[in-house]
């Protein structure tokens, strides 16, 4: 039986939280008297996760577990999960139950009212200071840059009307960010809250580094903004030194020669280097970027499908 919705679980390390979350999970769609299918997609977990997911497999007849050759990252592994995806709509969600599964029924049926795509606002989100503060300006950031409308870029409960997966799935970009691509595809989006708990098991697998990264693919993945600011910055610089330059020219001739704020020169050196520096990064992010798609190597490579009689 074809399934009508596709949970879609990216897992990575998640030993701590599986149990839980499928004693969750399954009776909440089993609730739901329609049929459907879970696809966890393992994102190269080196720990219990993978031997816990296969056994799920054999064991409930609607699992399907992608087994990843290493580790592609969150995002590679909910479009791998959306490629073998049957559902009319899919709901993506995170393995470490911070996003409850009881909500679920809930994004489902504003799908079925006529949105395409259904983000989620995290009510009380339990997440450190550091985190909230630079997930708001994040959001800002790319609320202004990419002109789309979207109160919480960083919640991955959400859900998918099967015409917008499929756009998603014609998209072979190396590194993406899932809720910004669907909402260039929605023609009618929209948002419900939910709540938000903390991690139950283990740690974030975030680290600092793949933050900033996951980020930087979100602003220059999807905006040319940062780079048009760079050179209109750059324009408005070379006008004020302009101005500057013709000030000191005539100040020469009415009080003579002066050399004092040799440091003052300095700090205002320094900081324009920084700026340029900044500036060559921000290219560099696109450059790389550029590069990235012309390898066309594989985003990710898949090793297994388990469950659904193992195909493949
Ligand atoms: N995840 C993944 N690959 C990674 C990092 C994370 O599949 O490289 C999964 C992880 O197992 C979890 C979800 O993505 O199901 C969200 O990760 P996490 O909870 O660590 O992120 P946070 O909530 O701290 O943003
Ligand atoms: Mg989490």
């Amino acid at each position: 039986m074809t399934p009508y919705v596709s949970i879609i679980i990216p897992v990575y390390n998640e030993e701590g939280n599986l149990g839980n979350l499928m004693g969750r999970l399954y009776p909440v769609m089993q609730g739901m008297a329609k049929p459907f299918e879970i696809i966890f997609a393992d994102d190269g977990s080196r720990d219990r996760s993978l031997a816990m997911l296969t056994e799920m497999a054999a064991t409930y007849p609607e699992v399907r577990v992608i087994e990843f050759n290493g580790n592609f990252g969150q995002h590679m592994a909910i479009m791998a999960a959306f490629e073998v995806s049957r559902g009319e709509i899919m709901i993506t969600l995170d393995a470490d139950l911070q996003n409850p599964p009881e909500e679920i029924p809930k994004l489902v049926a504003k799908v079925e009212k006529g949105h395409d795509v259904v983000g989620s606002i995290r009510q009380k989100r339990q997440d450190t200071f550091f985190r909230k503060t630079a997930s708001l300006m994040v959001n800002i950031a790319t609320r202004k840059m990419t002109g789309m409308k979207m109160s919480d870029y960083g919640c991955m409960l959400r859900a998918y009307h099967r015409n917008v997966v499929e756009n998603i799935n014609r998209c072979q970009e190396a590194s993406t960010f899932i809720p910004a691509l669907a909402q260039t595809f929605a023609s009618s989006p929209s948002e419900v809250e939910v709540a938000h708990a903390e991690r139950m098991e283990g740690e974030s697998k975030y680290s600092l580094y793949k933050l900033l990264r996951l980020n930087f693919d979100l602003m220059t993945g999807f905006s040319v903004v940062p780079l048009q600011l760079f050179a209109l910055f750059g324009i408005l610089t070379a006008l004020a030194s302009v101005a500057f330059a013709i000030f000191l020219f005539i100040r020469r001739f009415i009080v003579g020669a002066e050399v004092e704020g040799v440091f003052t020169l300095f700090a205002i050196l320094f900081f324009f280097i920084g700026i340029t520096i900044f500036g060559i990064g921000i290219v560099g992010e696109y450059v790389g970027r550029i590069y990235q798609e012309v390898r066309r190597r594989p985003r990710y490579v898949v090793r297994k499908i388990h469950g659904a009689a193992d195909e493949r």
